[in-house]
């Protein structure tokens, strides 16, 4: 095989050249059906990272949906109301469901009938773990450790490769005191550059700021990055890109332990952090960076994905 055939990344428009090989269109701007070489890297590097995991990690999947009601008041509207999906349904009597549909048959419009469900989809993976934990009663005494994951949404249309709308999402979340949880997120974030370093990877890791919205966004923006509650670890796809955050190191402090009442063994809020990968942006950094050619990969690569 060539390197027509299987280009190496060096600018945007070798990115693009890539996107047959990992994705397919479906009719929507950042939603893709994955190839089965895509499909099975994304594999290979779920179970690298399952080999990362601590000892004693709660394991769970969560769907791609979620309660609306948890989300509301894990303070998602106040954040980010712009990136929320919510599932809307036809609801009603069978004749009020059927007039609706028909309204499309005759050219009108049946989403004017559509009512809002119990549901949202899930904007990240973490946030269904929390109200869980809370309903389970006390923390023992050191605290909850798990290892989750989810098929993402956010309302983000985009045509880049990095930025899609529906994405898969790993996080490791610890919960506890806020030594622990402090401990917990240093311990991430040294390991990060051996994460990169395994899959040869440049990278680079920086403070970070969540893309709050609107004005009132910007302050929390800058107030999140002067208490350096987030990190990022930073993979440019090529030479001179601007590089996508790969990685996120989140330290919410007592957000989550104060919303659902979550308490440590001496009975104060409990603080949480979440590490979280963007499965799709490594998986898609390990080609851009590597090429589309898995077999021509760096053997650091080829052994820590064990190709
Ligand atoms: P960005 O600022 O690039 O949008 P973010 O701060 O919104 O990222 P997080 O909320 O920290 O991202 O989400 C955790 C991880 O999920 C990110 O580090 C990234 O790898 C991945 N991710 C986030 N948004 C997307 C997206 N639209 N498409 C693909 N992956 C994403
Ligand atoms: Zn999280
Ligand atoms: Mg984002």
């Amino acid at each position: 095989m060539n390197d027509q055939q299987h280009p190496v990344t060096s600018s945007a428009d070798s990115l693009a050249a890539l996107t047959p090989h990992l994705f397919r269109p479906l009719g929507a701007q950042g939603v893709y059906a994955r190839t089965a070489l895509y499909a099975q890297i994304l594999e290979r590097l779920e179970c690298y990272i399952t080999g990362l995991r601590d000892l004693g990690s709660e394991v769970l999947r969560f769907p791609p949906v979620m309660s609306r009601m948890q989300l509301e008041r894990s303070g998602y509207l106040k954040s980010f109301p712009n990136l929320l999906g919510c599932v809307c349904a036809l609801h009603g009597s069978e004749s009020e469901i059927r007039t609706a549909a028909e309204r499309h048959e005759s050219g009108g419009d049946w989403t004017a009938s559509l009512g809002p469900s119990d549901l949202v989809l899930t904007p990240a993976a973490c946030y269904p773990v929390y109200p869980l934990v809370a309903s389970q009663g006390p923390l023992a005494s050191d605290g909850r450790l798990f290892d989750i994951e989810a098929d993402c949404f956010r309302r983000e249309p985009s045509t880049h490769l990095d930025r899609l709308q529906s994405f898969r999402m790993r996080e490791f979340v610890r919960i506890g005191t806020p030594e622990e949880i402090v401990a917990f997120r240093e311990r991430w974030m040294e390991r990060a550059p051996r994460i990169a370093a395994d899959l040869a990877l440049p990278h680079a890791i920086d403070v970070a700021n969540d893309p709050f919205f609107g004005r009132v966004g910007k302050v929390m923006a800058v107030s999140q990055r002067q208490q350096a509650l987030k990190f990022e670890l930073l993979i440019p796809y090529y030479p001179g890109a601007t590089p996508t955050a790969c990685m996120s190191f989140n330290y919410h402090r007592d957000h989550f332990g104060l919303v659902w009442d979550i308490r440590s063994a001496d009975g104060a809020p409990a603080h949480t952090s979440c590490v979280a990968f963007g499965i799709d942006r490594l998986t898609v950094a390990l080609f851009a960076v590597h090429g589309a050619d898995p077999g021509r990969w760096p053997a650091e690569t080829r052994r820590s994905l064990g190709l």
